[in-house]
């Protein structure tokens, strides 16, 4: 996997990868966001600690999926002490990762193919939950942003103009292979994409692909594929009454993802139950006995 260390401001830093990481630095000391996926990405948070010369003082992890806290464990085992922060929720996921096959296994023990390192990473123990607002880190003011829908809690790390947006908005070549892409609320997500698209001068660094002082065409896109979702859950079931498991079939085929394996199904089943859910808070939809969804317009 390529990586780049991108200065985004002074003291502010974004390490490129397969999964992204936030750095800001203030004395000596590094407040670093996310961790990457695996002790690949650990080890070259390391190493790009050693050659700032600083120490990891604190670990704000935005969310619970394996690719942005996987490398924690490692810096854990390799660091002095450090402290872990983690929004509700997200650090339940980060300190017992096995929940996260189960979510995408409809809460049963997962399979094999859902035990990969992208669905099951090393546990990290959380020592601090976050909270919405601003955070006095390191004598620094840093502002916690909601960026709940692609997870339940999932949070933003805004300082000063720069704010690191984590999965809010995915890059649009990551929306062409993957049509439904994993969300948990599709009227939170649409609501965040919406406030992220009002923030005027911030520079994004988000979870996944470069930073963008000019975000509004990516959200847009993000927006409009959520909307397609939506609407194409809504078609199919308004063709005929269907359980979550057709319907994630049907909508995947009309919209071209082919789900290859487990774990694609999973987040794409978990998408598809998220738009029914959606039309279901609309009264556009109701749920059957029998485990059926039906369209009402
Ligand atoms: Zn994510």
């Amino acid at each position: 996997m390529p990586f780049e260390v991108v200065q985004l401001a002074e003291n502010v830093y974004h390490l490129q990868s397969g999964a992204n990481v936030g750095v800001i630095i203030t004395n000596g000391r590094a407040i670093v966001i996310d961790a990457g996926l695996d002790d690949d990405m650990g080890k070259r948070i390391k190493r790009t600690l050693e050659s700032l010369g600083v120490s990891l003082a604190a670990l704000i992890l935005t969310h619970g999926h394996a690719d942005h806290f996987g490398g924690a464990a490692y810096l854990r085992r390799t660091l002095p002490p450090f402290t872990v922060y983690a929004p509700p929720l997200e650090a339940a996921f980060i300190s017992q990762p096995t929940l996260e096959g189960m979510m995408l296994s409809a809460g049963a023990t997962p399979i094999d193919q859902l035990r990969g390192k992208f669905t099951l990473a090393q546990p990290c123990t959380v020592d601090q939950l976050l909270e919405i607002g601003t955070f006095n880190l390191l004598g620094l003011d840093l502002e916690i942003v909601p960026l709940t829908g692609h997870s339940p809690s999932q949070v933003g790390v805004r300082y000063r103009d720069i704010l690191f947006s984590a999965d809010a908005f995915l890059p649009v070549a990551t929306l062409r292979k993957y049509p439904v892409p994993f969300t948990v609320h599709m009227g939170q997500a649409l609501e965040t994409l919406g406030r992220l698209n009002d923030l005027n001068g911030a520079l994004f660094a988000p979870g996944h692909g470069a930073q963008l002082s000019d975000a509004r065409q990516v959200i847009a896109e993000n927006i409009a594929v959520l909307e397609r979702v939506i609407e194409t859950t809504l078609m199919h079931v308004r063709t005929a009454p269907a359980n979550d498991g057709a319907l994630t079939q049907q909508v995947c085929a009309t919209l071209g993802d082919s789900l290859p394996n487990a774990v694609s199904y999973g987040l794409a089943r978990t998408a598809v139950q998220a738009a029914l859910v959606y039309l279901y808070e609309r009264a556009q939809v109701t749920f059957e006995a029998g485990g059926a969804w039906r369209a009402t317009v």
